[in-house]
């Protein structure tokens, strides 16, 4: 019997280190790959349903490094966010996303705006619209072209310090969007404070789009964003039908597989010349 406890306990053990050598080992590549430069930022197409046309992109971070290849967001950002460092990290896909939005503003290659993700980390520095004021200045991007994406988590964190840098943010003229909306605990009364423009359908609603309680949120949630004058974008839409059931249910706009996965600055640029012949 205590052989079996000692084996139990040991096979804890072990466990418990292989996770933490892990995550030992992505803190070292991340230091790494910010050093070499091996953040990447990709866009998503962003299309309005009403127009059918181009009406901006989310800037995805991409973790491209030589010897491990690609390492998806969802296995480093929650390390980054506990080592604190998405704050570098969002300093660099920031700056990145500013500069290609520059010049496909200055060359006509798209209007709208782009759509840069924030992590709750980064939303409690105290100098953060100080941050992005620099990173605008220094890139020429005109604030009116960037849009920000904070998660239910994040404002719900400190409601009251989001409602001050959201107005902070709100005064230069950045929209923001709350992301993941319904998935977290954000109450109605709280929902009014948010100086917010837009709201993201998570894509789990989009998912149950075809069940009559799937359609019953999305349908909640329009309902909700027009009572308080926002806009809605559905995320990771796929198919023609959760095209046609969004734009039946009224979304304004929508990102996805049906029209693009997350491209490259190239490919991005290649996508939206297409778009505008
Ligand atoms: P998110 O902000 O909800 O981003 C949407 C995710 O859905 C992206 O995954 C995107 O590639 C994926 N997606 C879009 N359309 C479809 C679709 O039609 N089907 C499917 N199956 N997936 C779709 P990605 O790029 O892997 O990012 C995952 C998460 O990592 C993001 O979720 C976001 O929370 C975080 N993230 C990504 N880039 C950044 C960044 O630059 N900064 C921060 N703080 N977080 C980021
Ligand atoms: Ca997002
Ligand atoms: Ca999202
Ligand atoms: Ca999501």
């Amino acid at each position: 019997h205590a052989k079996a406890e000692g084996n139990k306990y040991l096979f804890f053990n072990n466990e418990m280190n292989k996770q933490a050598v892990k995550r030992l080992q992505i803190e070292n590549l991340i230091r790494h790959g910010l050093k070499e430069d091996y953040f990447e930022v990709y866009y998503q197409p962003k299309t309005s349903l009403k127009s059918d046309q181009l009406v901006g992109m989310e800037a995805l971070v991409r973790f491209i490094t030589p010897k491990k290849g690609l390492i998806s967001p969802n296995v480093f950002i929650p390390i980054a966010e506990e080592t604190g460092q998405i704050i570098d990290i969002g300093d660099v896909v920031l700056r990145k996303a500013c500069i290609d939005m520059k010049k496909w503003i200055d060359k006509g290659v798209i209007k709208g705006r782009v759509a840069v993700n924030l992590s709750a980390r980064q939303f409690t520095l105290p100098d953060l619209t100080e941050r992005i004021d620099n990173i605008l200045l220094e890139t020429g991007l005109s604030p009116h072209n960037l849009e920000l994406e904070i998660t239910e988590g994040t404002v719900m964190d400190n409601p009251k310090h989001a409602i001050t840098i959201m107005h902070q943010l709100r005064e230069r003229g950045i929209h923001l969007a709350l992301d993941d909306f319904g998935t977290g605990y954000s109450s109605l009364s709280y929902l009014r404070k948010f100086p917010l423009n837009t709201l993201k359908i998570d894509k789990a609603f989009v998912d149950d789009c075809g069940t009559n309680i799937g359609k019953a949120m999305i349908d909640t949630i329009v309902t909700i964003a027009r009572n308080l004058s926002l806009s809605t974008v559905a995320e990771g839409v796929e198919t023609q039908e959760q095209k046609d059931l969004m734009t039946s249910m009224k979304c304004d706009s929508i990102q996805g597989y049906l029209y693009s996965k997350p491209l490259s600055a190239k490919e991005f640029s290649r996508f939206a010349n297409k778009q505008n012949k």
